[in-house]
């Protein structure tokens, strides 16, 4: 019970902060946005590169901040309130209709790779359950190389739908596997290949699985790929 009520403050102290800090520092991206817009800045190319930099940095701390924002949502105790039977193939259409959009710069194929079942529904947040597929779909785009393909499926296994979302990417090196869900973790190689990312995806999504009492497991070969399996217990007779 104590270390509810911790957990508790914990998350209402990090939900408060980042929201705190979000406000002022929208204020300053929209007042950059605003000046390398209209600065008449034509004569300091200096100037104008600076503030560019700037504007990067602050977009970066605006993901971290929104990124801890969610996680502290998970703790909200209000939230459970919310749950329902969510039908996830299609959020997991909808998802993978929406990613293809990002997957053209790198001429990504991005597949569903659906088994009998049309709808699977679970007993969750909605959002939360949306958020998490997401990530993990972002991720493999991310850490894939151009032309490749990623394969999002799911099967059932007795009251249990699992889910994956297979790439051909650069894989988690082994020395770094049982690392990369402790959150601001992000491996060598990944850091190395992609400047952007603050380590919070995959603590999210372990996080959203634990709430729904799920598991989360990966098969993962440096530079041949990665599958991440999320296995959810399904609302029965549907
Ligand atoms: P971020 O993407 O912001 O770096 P995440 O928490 O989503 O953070 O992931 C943590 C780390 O796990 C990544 O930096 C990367 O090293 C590794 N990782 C996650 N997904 C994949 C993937 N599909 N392929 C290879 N590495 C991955």
């Amino acid at each position: 019970k104590k270390e509810e009520e911790r957990r508790a403050f914990k998350a209402e102290l990090v939900l408060l902060a980042s929201h705190e800090i979000r406000s002022p520092l929208n204020g300053v991206i929209w007042s950059l946005e605003d000046l390398i817009k209209n600065g008449n800045l034509e004569k300091d190319q200096q100037g104008f590169k600076t503030l560019q930099l700037i504007k990067e940095s602050c977009d970066y701390l605006l993901v971290t901040v929104n990124s801890l924002l969610n996680l502290s949502l998970l703790d909200n105790k209000i939230a459970k309130k919310s749950w329902k039977n969510v039908e996830l193939v299609s959020i997991i259409n909808d998802l993978v209709k929406k990613f293809k959009l990002n997957t053209l710069e790198k001429d990504i194929t991005l597949d569903l790779d659906s088994s009998l079942l049309k709808v699977v529904y679970v007993f969750g947040d909605e959002d939360k359950l949306k958020r998490m597929f997401a990530n993990l779909i972002s991720n493999a785009i991310k850490h894939s190389k151009e032309k490749s393909t990623i394969q999002v499926g799911y099967k059932i296994e007795g009251e249990y739908c699992i889910f994956w979302v297979k790439d051909t990417g650069i894989g988690i090196p082994v020395s770094e596997k049982n690392k990369i869900f402790s959150g601001f973790y992000r491996a060598n190689n990944a850091r190395e290949k992609t400047e952007s990312g603050t380590g919070l995806g995959l603590y999210y999504v372990a996080e959203v699985v634990k709430l729904h009492k799920g598991e989360i497991s990966f098969d993962s070969k440096e530079n041949i790929g990665t599958t991440f399996f999320v296995k959810l217990k399904k609302v029965i007779n549907n």
